[in-house]
């Protein structure tokens, strides 16, 4: 369990509400921006102050009640949208990318991302790369053993979610160890991949803080999964850029949902052993067959609830989550798979 950076704000999440527009430190500014259809509920977007505008770390989904409280967050800061000078996209999510192409078109900003996920960015939200996309989810599905009853509605179960985002290209790609360049700010990009291919997060080390995305999160752990733009072992990629991150000595993680936290370090081991007890779970399914599928292995696992009782997008979510960890758990010689029309797993 880690500490609250402040304890209002934890308790606005515990309650279900929506937390203040506060300010964290001089100049830093934390606005809780809606997101729709999603428990996650906001998604929190800091704005730091420059000597001629702001620089905003995400920007939320594309919608008018998140850009209205944008908006107005800003304005109890003292600023308009106008004032936005650079948006700095942690990763590609629509909760977090959705909003910043149209906040560049009303205020000139540039708009930072990494390249990993600026690769994915066609495939995904325009129209052109999105049979593909579709296509190639079915398949991993079809792989994974999804009965054929249930392939078609968890093959495009995403797709709604584009709706709520503008395509925008960055302006400029944010590499690890990056510097920013914002006026007062002693701002360094780490790439850390396994949620999405090219999520950052920022370290302010004069300020002592970490701006963390989705990568590190005070109680739910973000969903690491196999999917047609992950890449080949994104469960490897996550447990190293938390090792990465871990190192960082800040005094207060401000991640993009939940609420702010103190503990880096503690919350990274607990997160990593969340999934080495995981992997033994999975390990220990597949042991108790004879040739299990990842569907088979998923609906076999403890969920937060019934499974009966999960939606399709979040099966979907729970089938590819598992099949990132069979495919470390192959990676390190404790499984095997027999590739097929489902692949079959079996212990090494
Ligand atoms: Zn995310
Ligand atoms: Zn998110």
């Amino acid at each position: 369990m880690v500490t609250a950076a402040n304890e209002a704000q934890r308790a606005a999440w515990r309650s279900g509400g929506f937390p203040e527009v506060e300010r964290v430190r001089p100049g830093l500014w934390s606005i809780p921006v809606p997101i729709p259809i999603n428990p996650l509920r906001y998604v929190l977007v800091y704005a730091l102050e420059l000597p001629d505008g702001v620089a905003i770390v995400d920007a939320g989904w594309d919608t008018d009640e998140a850009y209205g409280a944008l908006a107005a967050g800003l304005g109890t800061a003292g600023y308009e949208v106008t004032d936005v000078k650079a948006v700095l996209v942690t990763h590609i999510h629509p909760d977090h990318y959705g909003l910043a192409g149209r906040i560049r078109e009303v205020s000139g900003a540039w708009i930072g991302l990494h390249p990993a996920d600026s690769r994915l960015l066609r495939d995904r939200y325009d129209e052109a790369g999105i049979d593909d996309l579709v296509a190639r989810e079915r398949l991993l599905l079809v792989r994974s053993g999804v009965p054929s009853s249930l392939l078609d509605e968890l093959a495009g179960a995403s797709m709604m979610l584009r709706h709520y985002v503008t395509m925008a290209r960055p302006d400029r790609l944010i590499e690890d160890g990056d510097l920013l360049g914002l006026p007062g700010w002693d701002l360094r990009a780490v790439w850390t991949p396994g949620h999405s291919p090219g999520h950052v997060c920022f370290v302010e080390q004069e300020r002592r803080l970490l701006f963390s995305g989705d990568h590190v999160l005070p109680r739910i752990t973000p969903i690491v999964a196999v999917h047609p733009q992950s890449a080949p072992n994104p469960l490897a990629d996550y447990l190293e850029a938390l090792a990465a991150v871990r190192k960082f000595d800040v005094d207060e993680v401000l991640p993009a949902h939940e609420y702010r936290f103190l503990e880096l370090a503690d919350r990274v081991d607990h997160v990593i052993a969340h999934h080495e007890e995981r992997l033994a779970e999975i390990e220990a399914v597949v042991g108790a067959g004879d040739g299990v599928t990842c569907w088979d292995a998923a609906t076999g696992l403890r969920w937060a609830r019934p499974w009966e009782t999960i939606p399709p997008f979040m099966r979907r979510g729970a089938n590819n989550e598992t099949l990132a960890h069979l495919v470390w758990l192959e990676a390190r010689g404790r499984l095997r798979r027999v590739a097929g029309e489902p692949d079959l797993w079996f212990p090494a």
